[in-house]
């Protein structure tokens, strides 16, 4: 039994689909290196680790880090019955998550959680929680939080749950004092503040954020809403962490969680990618959040290559009808030619085409899919979640078949909630199409 002050812990996803596309906590993460360097002594128990020993069977791993989790089918949520599809709990199975929880004797337990629709599996772990650890202080924080606490609180209230506070803070420095002034560290402080990927099973990637925010305000997006607008961090910083885990723990792999990584090249990502490079440091930088086609000339798309951009997603969304000014199609058709001269190829270079919006037009999707697969890029899905607070939000809730305001189990992106009567074979077909799209560009590479 480890007798910690904190323990940290990643819930169950409930979900049709998820994978480990360098999917990680990061706030959680980033939350307990602060609080280990002052000194608070911490576990962590990741209910998707996928490494776990003692899994049934062992998920698949894919390049540079990614791969698959565990899961185990759950009965399907009854309104999404129309849904041809299954549905899982991912990660842990509940033994084992119980058995993991019981090597520790926290004071309290931090929870983050992503997606609003995600909900469930964290009630499920808040009531496991309380089984195992009784009443101790419980803080939950994270997007879903940030943008529903209410939904949260009326879940509280009905299973009398006094201990778990929904946490809303504005950045770290100030979870951290709210900590700080109800559990008193135990421990040394820690030499470093890096987010705690140290205390993973296995370290296959690591995340990094070099700003918060994004200079734009597109309708379907939440950036604006949780951030208010573009803040850089201090490169420096940044620099040091990327050498810390690649010399101390032979990390290569690392992905931007930026929402604007390459505003301000310049001033920002510039001189800490030229510092990589004198470095010679060989890591691969992977961007699963969109990067910005307009921002991309052959200056940047040659410094992106030699630092090590292996993984390059640009965010397109449509060719066509666009409904967001964040690129044209001749700034994108520019940022590509850029790129591939600058040595990038099909395998790496993909970008991503919404799906699902209010009042889909499925011709418009099909036609992006093709101009992205003449161009050699890579098409993906991204299918759309409505995130309460924003316009498209709004447009969803006039078309959508189910009550999404009433409950966030129908954000879910998987039941393409916006649409009125989903054509499921032309969905589906679309998406073998982008995948085929896929592997004939990767194959031909
Ligand atoms: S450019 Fe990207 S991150 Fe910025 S508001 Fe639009 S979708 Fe969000």
């Amino acid at each position: 039994m480890f007798e910690v002050d904190l323990l940290l812990v990643q819930p169950w996803i409930y979900d049709f689909s998820a994978h480990d596309f360098w999917l990680k906590p990061y706030g959680l993460l980033k939350l307990g290196g602060l609080l280990r360097k002052k000194g608070y002594t911490l576990g962590f128990v990741d209910l998707l680790d996928p490494f776990h020993p003692e899994l049934p069977k062992r998920p698949k791993r894919k390049p540079f880090g990614t791969g698959f989790f565990y899961k185990e089918p759950i009965p399907k949520p009854s309104p999404f019955l129309d849904v041809p599809r299954r549905y899982f709990r991912y990660g842990l199975p509940y033994p084992l998550a119980k058995k993991e929880l019981l090597k520790y004797k926290p004071k309290a337990v931090l929870i983050s959680i992503t997606m609003t629709y995600w909900y469930p599996g964290l009630f499920v772990l808040l009531k496991l929680l309380q089984e195992v650890f009784g009443e101790i202080p419980v803080f939950v924080g994270g997007i879903y939080v940030r943008l529903l606490k209410e939904h949260l609180q009326a879940f509280l209230e009905k299973e009398g749950f006094l201990h778990v506070f929904p946490v809303e803070c504005k950045d770290y420095e100030e979870a951290v004092q709210l900590i700080e002034e109800r559990i008193k560290p135990s421990g040394h402080p820690y030499p470093f503040d890096y987010p705690i990927f140290d205390l993973q099973r296995e370290i296959p990637y690591v995340i990094l954020m070099t700003s918060e925010g994004c200079p734009y305000r597109c309708p379907y997006c939440a950036s604006y809403k949780l951030y208010g607008g573009f803040k850089a961090y201090p490169i420096e910083k940044i620099l040091e962490e990327i050498i810390f885990w690649h010399r101390e723990h032979k990390v290569v792999d690392f992905a931007f969680y930026d929402d604007a990584l390459l505003y301000d090249f310049e001033n920002h990502l510039k001189p800490l990618l030229e510092a990589i490079i004198d470095l010679g440091l060989k890591v691969r930088f992977h961007t699963p959040n969109a990067i910005h086609a307009r921002f991309i000339d052959e200056e940047v798309a040659k410094v992106l290559k030699l630092s090590g951009f292996t993984t390059v997603r640009l965010g397109l969304e449509r060719m066509e009808k666009r409904f967001d000014a964040k690129v044209s199609i001749d700034e994108f058709i520019s940022a590509i030619h850029c790129l591939r001269k600058a040595g990038f190829r099909e395998d790496n270079l993909g970008a991503y085409v919404i799906f699902g919006i209010p009042y889909e037009d499925y011709n418009e999707v099909e036609k992006t899919l093709h101009f992205l697969f003449e161009f050699g890029v890579q098409p993906y899905i991204a299918e759309f979640s409505p995130v309460p607070g924003t316009p498209f939000f709004k447009l969803c809730q006039e078309v959508s078949r189910y009550p999404i305001d009433e409950d966030p189990i129908f954000h879910n992106k998987s039941i393409f909630p916006a649409v009125k009567k989903p054509d499921w074979e032309r969905i589906q077909a679309i998406k073998n199409l982008a995948r085929e799209m896929r592997r004939r560009l990767t194959s031909a590479s």
